[in-house]
């Protein structure tokens, strides 16, 4: 019997504690770097079940669990993401995104015979949301040792491409003059008429911008009384798009933008980042092949083939320093970041997704671990992807 012929019967064993896991999880979502409870009941499921658990790099909610010798090679590093949406608890599934890489885990763990080499890991990777946690991992050199990053992502389709668009954030603030807003009108100096300005400048290129490109931001400080001229406005914007040079020329126009409204309106104006931005992910035929068979295993007979963009990941700076694959696996028919979405996370489409990433993450490790030929294959086409984009990070 080979290796994933086994996986299918161990996933049906635990399919009563994955799907409680992911179920506890859903039900107490926490915020980006704030994974306290989550990265604790991950850990202790993992130890548990015989994982060796530490702190990996600088970010308290990051761990490590490891099964084999910690220096053996192949590594096969599952990650878990944790972190939840404000407002909107798990809508982008991550419950289900932790659970599936810890029992893909556990399941081959329980599964592989002595005979097999090599190391299996569960990284926890805090805030993938906000604050892009697997920078600072990178930087960290949690990834280091990692032969191959295998992450299942839900979506509201299945598809085995890597594909994630490159984002930099902006922190756009103007710092203007106070005044009564009936009584001495013109002594103000009006931020938020600034930030307005801006908001609507920034939006008219949207029209004319090539295929990939986005803008979207929210004002989040607009003054404090309507009587009051605000002296301070502040917006949080993101841009994408679906090359490095493209971001670059377009986060030069928007700052370009910021500037010009400051300049209206005669308001001081501060343009920042709050974080590293995000790279395009960096695809591997082989890795995508691979699960491409895995889908077809478990009856998801028609992933999408084409390449669209859906969406930033943090995990596409993984993807350019070690061969990684994020497939998603449809758990709903409503799309992510939404209240629907959170639903399906939680619910029967969430569950089956959920078991069957599972299976695709055991299985893929499972190849990997005993084909020493696949992962030459897989470090093959990473080394000859000639879609270098250097991240900013880089
Ligand atoms: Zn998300």
């Amino acid at each position: 019997m080979t290796i994933c012929a086994r996986i299918g019967p161990e996933i049906e064993r635990r399919r009563g504690d994955i799907l409680d896991l992911s179920r506890r999880i859903h039900a107490d979502p926490e915020l980006a770097f704030e994974e306290i409870r989550t990265s604790r009941l991950l850990q202790s499921v993992l130890s548990a079940e015989g994982f060796d658990v530490s702190p990996a790099g600088s970010l308290p909610t990051a761990f490590r669990a490891v099964h084999g010798l910690s220096t053996e090679r192949p590594r096969v590093t599952f990650t878990a993401e944790m972190d939840a949406l404000p407002g909107l608890g798990h809508a982008c599934g991550h419950n289900i995104i932790a659970a599936a890489g810890t029992y893909a885990a556990v399941v081959l763990k329980s599964v592989l015979g002595p005979d097999v080499g090599g190391t299996i890991e569960v990284v926890g990777t805090p805030a993938e949301e906000r604050g892009s946690g697997k920078i600072q991992m990178i930087q960290d050199g949690v990834f280091e040792n990692s032969d191959v990053v295998l992450q299942i992502h839900p979506h509201s389709l299945d598809t085995v491409i890597g594909q994630a668009l490159a984002r930099r954030s902006l922190t756009v603030e103007y710092f203007g003059q106070k005044a009564h807003a009936a009584a001495a009108p013109r002594e103000g100096i009006n931020a938020l008429d600034a930030l307005v300005l801006f908001y609507h400048s920034a939006a008219l290129p949207r029209t004319k911008l090539p295929a990939g490109c986005l803008f979207h931001g929210i004002i989040d400080e607009g003054g404090q009384a309507p009587n009051i001229i605000p002296d301070y406005a502040r917006g949080r914007f993101s841009i994408r798009a679906d090359t490095m040079p493209k971001l670059e020329t377009f986060t030069e126009q928007v700052t370009a933008l910021a500037r010009a409204a400051a300049a209206a309106t005669g308001c001081r104006c501060d343009v920042t980042e709050p974080g590293p931005g995000v790279a395009t992910f960096k695809r591997n035929s082989v890795l995508e092949d691979l699960f491409a068979g895995l889908f077809e295993d478990r009856g998801r007979l028609d992933p999408v083939k084409t390449r669209e963009f859906y969406g930033s990941t943090d995990l596409a700076n993984v993807s350019r320093v070690v061969p990684t694959i994020e497939p998603l696996v449809k758990a709903g028919d409503f799309p992510i970041h939404t209240e629907g979405f959170a639903r399906d996370a939680g619910g029967a489409g969430g569950e089956r997704a959920l078991l069957d990433g599972v299976f695709f993450l055991a299985c893929a490790g499972a190849r990997i671990l005993t084909e020493p030929h696949l992962l030459d294959r897989i470090r093959r086409d990473f080394l000859e992807n000639t879609d270098a984009v250097p991240s900013p990070a880089e």
